[in-house]
């Protein structure tokens, strides 16, 4: 296909994938903006199908990023239902399922990542389900109606907000994870177990420490899970949160740089100048961190797309967000901003009271705040991400008073 005029080509149609393509409009871009998507519907946001949506307190179309006749009034050509298979980057194009061949000047890499599947016996049966996509969440809903005992496999963001969509729905749940405490390895023990006494509180049978050997069937059907020590868990059907994958098998076969997903610098040009990757796809060298991350979270995949539209236009750009993320459960909120590696979760400062789950948990590093997180305290995460984001040093017993504000607080 021979370019009469520059065409920016981004494969993966959801929240990142959206966002770039507006920003190229908001930019001035005229061209030919082609969005492809192997999903059916239209770009959606993720968040909702684990909180609002599920819970039945948001409507579906609350979810989509735009509307169809939006796509259409910004001349950007969706294709949905398309899978892009391959990309020929002599050529300069990618190609898609049925063998057509679509011609970049610029391409985005916006695919995502998909849930990480249980590697046992059973975890392809009926009544095993995972939540990733719009039709995972319904299938979760039709449990909701017509079930009354469902067993989460995985104790992490996801399976604790599925956990108390399925308590508000009336379900006896089960949680069954293999760590200590759920979300161990993410915040530590001291506050970890606030979320495990919340789900415990809420009549959630939490079984931390658990191995889960396979999943138990009847007539071809999910019954329960078995665990490494003989016992079974009943249930009417699993949900399986394990963690997600990143999509990079396109990246890898078109023979770009992928480690932990597809390595983008600061501007998110991938190992080929041409290519770009953003959102959860993307692991990016974070000037401030000084290293490159991947994050799984709804603010990147919002705002990593305006830095890679600007890159691929020639601008300059570099990506330095703090990173953050937020969660909703039962009658808890949080927000989270920065980034803490295992082995650094030890070091905890705590303004407030973790008891009654109301505080600011900040996780530090030699009296610098690596990230904190308010549960319940609100209009205080953008200090957070300017702590983070200096660096600075702080004094530890200023930070952990309530009554001193968060802007006093470096070390005099
Ligand atoms: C249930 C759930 C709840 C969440 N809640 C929160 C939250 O509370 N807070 C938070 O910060 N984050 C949350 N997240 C994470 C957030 O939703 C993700 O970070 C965000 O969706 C990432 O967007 P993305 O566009 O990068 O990737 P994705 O949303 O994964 O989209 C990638 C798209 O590319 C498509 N694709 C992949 N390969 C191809 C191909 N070869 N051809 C064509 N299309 C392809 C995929 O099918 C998909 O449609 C949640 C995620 C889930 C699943």
């Amino acid at each position: 296909m021979t370019q009469l005029e520059p065409t920016f080509v981004v494969v993966g149609a959801s929240l990142a994938g959206a966002k770039a393509a507006e920003e190229l409009r908001e930019r001035g871009f005229d061209g030919p903006v082609v969005l492809i998507g192997d999903e059916d519907e239209p770009p959606y946001e993720r968040p909702p199908l684990s909180k609002g949506y599920l819970r039945d307190r948001q409507r579906r179309d609350e979810a989509f990023v735009h509307d169809l006749q939006w796509y259409a009034d910004h001349g950007i050509e969706l294709r949905l239902g398309a899978a892009v298979t391959a990309i020929d980057r002599d050529r300069r194009e990618v190609v898609v399922q049925d063998g057509e061949r679509i011609g970049y000047t610029r391409l985005l890499l916006t695919t995502g990542a998909s849930p990480r599947r249980l590697p046992v016996p059973g975890a392809d049966l009926d009544g095993v389900l995972y939540l990733r996509r719009l039709g995972d969440c319904e299938a979760i809903k039709e449990v909701f109606r017509t079930c009354s005992r469902v067993a989460l496999v995985g104790g992490g963001w996801i399976g604790l907000e599925v956990a108390a969509a399925a308590r508000e729905a009336g379900l006896e749940v089960a949680v069954l994870e293999a760590g200590e405490l759920p979300l161990l390895n993410v915040l530590g023990p001291r506050v970890a177990r606030v979320f495990a006494d919340l789900h415990r509180e809420h009549g959630v049978d939490l079984r931390p420490g658990v191995r889960v050997t396979g999943i138990a069937a009847e007539g071809g059907r999910a019954v329960g899970v078995e665990l490494a020590d003989g016992s079974r868990v009943a249930a009417d059907a699993v949900v399986v949160g394990v963690g997600a994958v990143p999509n990079t098998a396109l990246a890898l076969d078109a023979g770009l740089q992928v480690d932990n997903g597809i390595v983008v610098d600061a501007a998110l040009r991938t190992s080929d100048p041409d290519i770009h990757a953003a959102g959860d796809v993307a692991n990016a060298f974070h000037p401030a961190l000084g290293r490159a991350v991947r994050v799984e979270h709804w603010a990147n995949a919002v705002h990593q797309p305006v830095v890679a539209a600007r890159s691929m236009l020639g601008e300059s750009a570099s990506y330095e967000r703090v990173p953050y993320f937020f969660t909703d459960q039962y009658d808890l909120g949080m927000e989270y901003a920065g980034h803490v590696e295992p082995g650094h979760l030890d070091d905890l400062v705590v303004r407030g009271d973790l008891a009654a789950r109301e505080f600011v948990a900040f996780w530090m590093a030699q009296d610098r705040v690596l990230a904190g997180m308010n549960v319940n305290v609100w209009d205080v995460n953008d200090s957070i991400q300017r702590l983070v984001r200096s660096g600075a040093r702080v004094d530890r017993d200023r930070l952990a008073d309530p009554h001193t504000p968060l802007e006093q607080v470096t070390a005099r």
